[in-house]
């Protein structure tokens, strides 16, 4: 009876690893299935560079049509330096949303911030950016719904700052005592493009005078930069009038960019564009470009991103979630150069 059941038993166990010894057969064929069908998907897709690029691999970049950046990265390759320039914007984009948890400012934050602005103009403007920023992000609303909004915060929020009467050999100082910080890697990235005589069209919303300060005292305001913006008027006496020329709000980018047709035809060879925004306006900087190659749009998200993701994967080729930095765009630029 025991020597039977013994028998029985070392049946059982022969059975047991004879039935473990097929399951491992049958993971080992299914992984190395997998790891096939994987090498063959791998070289047979044509995302050899990107998928070979560490920066592409954080969780912050999302892209639609990997084929299509793929491609576009090879054009801008294969015409090098020579056929390169860049146009950007800059608040929020070359200029950080926020650092360690806290926002950082904007051109127009700079002089909100600033000891030399009374409470009262503080306190409005302060009223102007709660009811129309809200605005500005709204993923629902149409660019043509926002446009006269912005018009609305624009005027008046410029009407209050005349009133500070402000002096213009304050500004360096104000910039200096600021919280506006560049993301990341832009002294590669201003450097890189210098070195190699790319022109740096930066074209923004916010104030020139504040911008320009930001990246002369940051070292990088180089001869190959050319900045589009609201650039502060002085009178005489050197103190705040207004001004010059067409306001430049968030969505009215398109009129600007074909205000300046005569940079861009001057750059007819530069066929080939990486534009850099954070909102959906700065996608018509390009509108006034003589000659289209290639262009690769590359677009920081900072706010409502739940909302505004899909939105943004559809009109941007790549798309930077709370990316506060420019690594990406300098390691196509590496590439490139
Ligand atoms: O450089 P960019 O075109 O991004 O500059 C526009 C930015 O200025 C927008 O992000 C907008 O929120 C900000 N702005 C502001 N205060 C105003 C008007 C615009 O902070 N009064
Ligand atoms: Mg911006």
């Amino acid at each position: 009876m025991r020597a039977l059941s013994m028998d029985r038993a070392a049946v059982a166990r022969v059975g047991a690893v004879a039935s473990a010894a097929s399951l491992c057969a049958l993971v080992a064929g299914v992984l190395l299935a997998q790891y096939i069908f994987t090498l063959k998907r791998k070289t047979g897709r044509k995302t050899k560079i990107v998928e070979m690029m560490p920066e592409f691999q954080k969780s912050s970049v999302h892209i639609k049509n990997l084929t299509r950046v793929e491609e576009i990265i090879c054009g801008l390759m294969k015409g090098g330096a020579a056929k390169l320039q860049i146009i950007t914007d800059f608040d929020m984009t070359l200029s950080r949303f926020s650092y360690q948890g806290k926002r950082c400012p904007t051109c127009h934050n700079v002089i909100e911030n600033c000891k030399l602005v009374t409470d009262d103009y503080r306190k409005k403007f302060l009223q102007l950016k709660e009811k129309y920023y809200p605005i500005e992000v709204d993923p629902v609303l149409t660019l043509d719904e926002k446009y006269p909004y912005m018009v609305e915060w624009y005027t008046k929020s410029h009407g209050l700052l005349i009133e500070q009467a402000l002096p213009k050999t304050k500004i360096k100082e104000i910039v200096e005592e600021s919280d506006l910080m560049l993301k990341e890697g832009y002294e590669d990235f201003f450097s890189k493009l210098q070195q190699h005589s790319v022109p740096l069209f930066i074209f923004s919303a916010g104030i020139g005078d504040i911008l320009v300060e930001v990246i002369d005292q940051a070292g990088v305001y180089h001869p190959n930069i050319k900045v589009v913006s609201n650039f502060m008027d002085f009178d005489e006496n050197g103190v705040l009038k207004g001004f010059k020329g067409e306001l430049i709000h968030v969505f009215n980018k398109h009129d600007g960019a074909l205000k300046n047709t005569e940079y861009f035809n001057q750059l007819k060879d530069n066929s080939n564009i990486i534009l850099l925004g954070d909102s959906q306006g700065d996608l018509l900087m390009a509108d006034g470009v003589a000659n289209v190659e290639h262009i690769l749009k590359i677009g920081y998200l900072n706010d409502r991103v739940d909302e505004l993701l899909e939105k943004y994967m559809d009109s941007y080729d790549i798309v930077l979630v709370k990316e506060e930095s420019l690594e990406l765009a300098n390691s196509i630029l590496q590439k490139i150069l």
